[in-house]
């Protein structure tokens, strides 16, 4: 994961958004955004004007944050979508959803998406039947997503399950909690994609 240390809740703070990074703890009372949704800092409560950039680059940041990748990866991830047939900040926010980490976590076998990175680079996630340790890994319509046997004693991945199974996931993924399997059962629309993102914002930050 990219730069996330110990102060992961003022990175929410900052983005003025809750970005789940902390796993389990993000769904309770104790979630420092619920009880401070102002940004941290000395100034933090002060009404402050943004320039065109400041908007561009906080998007960018927190769509950065909320997937987990670098700077150098979503570059990256910039440069595939500016390459596809859709519409760039569409085909960006696509190519996000599909990585595999993002999946995991998204099916609940994971608390977070760093917890999903995690299990997915030890080896413990098989995509249609066959070990994928890529979390960058793209999943297509169609794939079956599961944990393998080491992965199911994992007290972690029963603990996330447990906690996500109070929780909706998006039509384009099918779950099966008891046997830690998932479907792909579509690529992600617009409109399944919770992050409130003004994608082209990010588009143009690129463009600049
Ligand atoms: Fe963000 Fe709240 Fe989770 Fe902290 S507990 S990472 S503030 S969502």
């Amino acid at each position: 994961m990219s730069c996330v240390n110990k102060s992961v809740c003022k990175i929410c703070r900052r983005e003025n958004l809750k970005l789940f990074l902390k796993g389990e703890r993000c769904y309770t009372d104790k979630c420092s955004f619920e009880r401070r949704p102002y940004p941290p800092g000395q100034h933090g409560q002060s009404r402050l004007k943004f320039s065109e950039f400041a908007l561009q680059l906080r998007e960018k940041q927190k769509t950065k944050r909320y997937y987990g990748v670098s700077e150098k990866q979503f570059r990256r991830y910039v440069g595939f979508a500016e390459k596809s047939k859709e519409v760039t900040g569409l085909a960006l926010l696509k190519n996000l959803e599909q990585r595999l980490d993002n999946v995991v976590a998204t099916l609940g076998f994971a608390s977070s998406r760093k917890d999903a990175r995690q299990i997915v680079s030890h080896g413990h996630v098989l995509v249609n039947g066959k070990k994928v340790n890529i979390p960058s890994y793209s999943v297509v319509k169609g794939d079956t997503i599961q944990i393998s046997g080491n992965g199911k004693e994992m007290a972690r991945v029963m603990a996330a399950v447990q906690g996500a199974a109070k929780r909706t996931i998006p039509s384009w993924l099918e779950v099966d909690h008891g046997a830690l399997k998932g479907i792909v059962k579509d690529l992600p629309g617009r409109e399944e994609i919770t992050l409130p993102v003004e994608e082209n914002m990010i588009v143009e930050y690129y463009s600049r």
